[in-house]
């Protein structure tokens, strides 16, 4: 139940003055539904106004006058604007509006009035005369002071300016209760920020630019809040989880013996990631780890041992891919060993029809196959498992948190592995997976040829494009991604179309193009022939799928790279140089590049550590949406700015267990921290990662 302190928080916005029917759905849009949104409603910037008379205007800034009204000029055609013509003892300015009824302008404010009038001033391109277009106050010469010298500027939407939403936004502060503290008083002292109402109270009366800086201890201390909440939620989800017994699974002889079979031997980092999997597996209780690491760094062998371990156990497994091309090859990776050592394992995806999958569903329903490995069509309900003790989930992100747990919940209490290949910077692994464990894969196979990088201006393509004549002509395949950037999916299209054409010219029928688009059926045709060698290049739009495994291409070849984020870069990249030949990458750019571009493509070009990489790429970021991940199930914080906050991250996490630690935590024995909790609404079964 909701404290009722809360209450006044938690009421719609249509129950301020001033909300009605039109409105409210407007602020619901802008902030959200309650008057705890508009609280939470940060500004964007600062107006001042400063007092000026008519001869000391200045061109441009926002202003206030005290005139005497003049007269009023109506409209001799229809889309002219009514004009009031005003005056100080220095001289003349007209205020003008395009829109609004201007015998009731006349009404109500009728020549020979005193007012206070207050603006942008500027002077009219014509006749160089100085003029208010639509002043933001007319009043009253009597009202001046509720003109304020410094306004807050809030975000606004059609038909709500931003004046309106900061009055309703400071209606709602007025009606924020003081709470209870629910952060450590010793550490508040240290960090020198303010209570909660405090800091609301100043955040909405900023008395300089500074103010809206994140760096405030302002914004810090409801930054914190926001991310403690979270963190609380993650915390108290993960330790729910933990508390659901789960099958222990031994460290099998089986596992070991594939292993030891493998034509190579793990790296450093996979046994590492191995072992922490089997001590989950060994606790007794549920697992959920997430296992992250560059592409082609050996993830998914590492989830095939597990998967040895249940099969030893009599129990099954299943792998989950986002594409048909990848679940199998998948397939193709872990089939081989598995067999051979009695281990059946089986193929599912949407392409299984009729008699062929009525015997692949057989062979799990019965348990003959230990390992099911297949698309999204694995969760379907005619699949049902003897009995499924691990989910493997690759490229988590790519699915939702529900058809994660769709997967799950074919088997009783089923063990999660999540792989990734986005390298996550460790300080934002705990808003991400902070209900996950995290075992990381940052060591890369041996053999592997880095891959030389260069950057190029697209001025160069013509020298590109011979150079890679010539390694075509020796057998070398590239990739040649177009990006998706314009506004319209169709005017990319047509890039990647026009690109097609153009190599087509040079290397005839040896040039494949696959876009989003394309049916999941030609584009698997389209990637198979590339696979198998039939196509020398294959242009693409940044849909191919992150992880394909073409081993023999070595060359990668990017459109406006400067478009991309450093991680994107760095992915693509991880495509070529997994076989042992040679292998390049050219990122073409439209110069100029700016400076930030530069660094960039630098940071590419000198380092191929995925987790190395997204760690720069998100100090080079000022704020915003770090490494485009609000699509793949980033909080969408309110207050907290995971990249300029991101400090704050560790310690709310550290704090949130600590809370959780304490007697009687469970039981609601820690009020203020339930207040906070309630304040950001975090439920412990929404937000990132899997569920
Ligand atoms: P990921 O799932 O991380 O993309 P995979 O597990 O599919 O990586 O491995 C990529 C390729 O590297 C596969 O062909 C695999 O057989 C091979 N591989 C994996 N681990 C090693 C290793 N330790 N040494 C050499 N090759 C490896
Ligand atoms: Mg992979």
């Amino acid at each position: 139940m909701r404290p009722q302190i809360l209450y006044p928080l938690f009421a719609p916005v249509g129950s301020l003055k001033g909300v009605g029917p039109r409105v409210a759905p407007l602020i619901e849009r802008l902030a959200g539904p309650i008057v705890r949104d508009l609280l939470f409603l940060a500004p964007q910037n600062l107006v001042r106004r400063r007092e000026t008379t008519a001869a000391e205007a200045e061109d441009g800034e926002n202003q206030t006058l005290t005139v005497t009204l003049d007269r009023h000029q109506r409209p001799h055609r229809p889309g002219q604007p009514w004009k009031i013509r005003a005056f100080d003892d220095s001289g003349f300015i007209t205020l003008v509006y395009f829109k609004g009824h201007g015998p009731h302008l006349e009404r109500q404010h009728p020549k020979g009035a005193r007012r206070v009038v207050s603006g942008k001033v500027e002077r009219n391109a014509f006749d160089y005369e100085l003029q208010i277009v639509h002043p933001d106050y007319l009043l009253p010469a009597e009202r001046a002071d509720e003109v304020p010298q410094l306004e807050a500027i809030y975000p606004a939407t059609a038909g709500l300016a931003s004046r309106q939403v900061r009055r309703f936004v400071l209606e709602a502060l007025d009606r924020a209760p003081d709470l209870p503290e629910w952060q450590d008083a010793a550490w508040l002292r240290r960090q020198g920020w303010p209570s909660w109402r405090t800091a609301f109270e100043a955040l909405h009366h900023p008395t300089s630019e500074t103010d809206l800086a994140a760096g405030t201890p302002i914004r810090r201390r409801l930054a914190f809040d926001e991310l403690l909440a979270h963190q609380l939620a993650l915390a108290q989800r993960k330790a729910r989880r933990r508390a659901e017994p789960a099958r222990a699974v031994p460290a099998s002889d089986l596992g070991r013996r594939i292993e030891a079979d493998l034509p190579f031997r793990l790296t450093g980092a996979q046994h590492r990631a191995l072992a922490e999997i089997r001590a989950d597996f060994a606790s007794g209780e549920r697992m959920s780890r997430l296992v992250q690491g560059d592409v082609g760094s050996g993830k998914t062998v590492v989830a095939m041992l597990g998967m040895a371990d249940v099969a030893a156990r009599g129990a099954q497994s299943a792998l989950m891919a986002p594409t048909e091309i990848l679940a199998r090859q998948h397939f193709e990776t872990i089939a081989g060993p598995l067999a051979r050592h009695g281990v059946k394992a089986v193929l599912l995806t949407g392409r299984d029809k009729g008699s062929a999958r009525a015997a692949k569903l057989a062979d799990l329903a019965d348990g003959s196959a230990a390992v099911a490995v297949g698309t999204h069509a694995l969760f379907q309900d005619d699949v049902r498992f003897r009995e499924l003790a691990l989910a493997v989930i690759d490229e988590q992100h790519r699915f939702g948190v529900n058809e994660r747990g769709r997967l799950q919940a074919k088997g009783e209490a089923a063990h999660l592995i999540a792989m990734s290949a986005t390298p996550i910077p460790r300080t934002l692994e705990l808003t991400l997976f902070g209900d996950l464990d995290v075992s990381r894969i940052d060591e890369k196979p041996p053999g592997r040829t880095p891959v030389a990088t260069r950057a190029a201006p697209m001025g160069r393509l013509g020298e590109i494009v011979g150079r890679l004549k010539a390694a075509v002509a020796e057998g070398a395949q590239a990739f040649w991604i177009c990006p998706l950037v314009s506004e319209s999916e169709t005017a990319d299209l047509a890039a990647a179309e026009a690109r097609l054409a153009a190599l087509r010219e040079l290397f005839g029928a040896k040039v494949g193009l696959v876009h989003g688009k394309l049916p999941a059926a030609e584009k698997d045709a389209v990637m198979g022939e590339f696979a198998q060698g039939r196509l020398a290049v294959l242009v693409a739009t940044t849909v191919v799928e992150v992880g394909v495994d073409v081993p023999a291409a070595s060359i990668m070849v990017i459109e406006q790279a400067e478009r991309f984020g450093l991680a994107q870069l760095h992915q693509l990249r991880g495509r070529v140089g997994r076989g042992r030949a040679e292998s390049a990458c050219v990122l073409l750019y439209d110069p100029p590049l700016s400076e930030l571009a530069k660094t960039r493509l630098d940071i590419l070009r000198r380092t191929d550590d995925g987790f190395a990489i997204a760690e720069k790429d998100l100090e080079l970021r000022g704020g915003g949406d770090p490494l485009g991940l609000r699509q793949s199930g980033f909080p969408a914080y309110r207050l907290a700015d995971p990249v300029a906050h991101r400090d704050l991250i560790a310690p709310a996490a550290d704090y949130a267990r600590l809370v959780l630690a304490r007697p009687g935590a469970a039981s609601g024995g820690a009020p203020a921290v339930e207040l906070l909790q309630e304040l950001f609404d975090w439920r412990p079964d929404e937000g990132a990662a899997a569920g």
